[in-house]
């Protein structure tokens, strides 16, 4: 598959952010240098969510780029950096108001079927924390 060129998402940008971008050349170069190992993340193919604290937008469900009935999670650290939930090697970072979403995963680090993520989001926004955190790690999906 073919990877989305610069100047593709030149013409789509209104569908990764909202900010406006002046300085485009830089804007550009940028984008050029950050795809070599992070992808460009749609704004309708991820989601702010709870976390397994119940603690609003402190976590991030990025729908995969080829399948999208699978999804990664990733968590807020105390730091404020966004981690993947399942190997916590890798990322997301935040540019222009795009969401960047590192390529390189930690071994063995498997996608989660969406709507597996979807149903513990929908228990921890009950407030159903335990039940939440039990579904996940009894699918080892913690
Ligand atoms: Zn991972």
């Amino acid at each position: 598959m073919a990877e989305t060129s610069v100047s593709e998402i030149m013409e789509s940008l209104k569908e990764y952010t909202k900010e406006e971008i002046n300085n485009r050349e830089a804007f550009k170069s940028k984008i050029e240098k950050m795809k070599k190992t992070f992808r460009l993340i749609k704004l309708s193919n991820y989601e702010y969510g709870l976390s397994f604290k119940g603690k609003k937008d402190h976590r991030i469900i990025v729908k995969e780029e080829r399948d999208k009935s699978k999804a990664r999670e990733y968590s807020k650290n105390e730091n404020g950096y966004w981690r993947c939930s399942r190997c916590s090697s890798t990322g997301l970072k935040f540019k222009y108001g795009i969401l960047f979403a590192a390529i390189k995963h930690g071994d063995g680090c498997e996608t989660k079927e969406y709507s597996f993520v979807m149903k513990n989001q929908s228990l921890l926004k009950q407030g159903k924390l335990k039940e939440a955190y039990c579904l996940a790690r009894s699918k080892g999906s913690k």
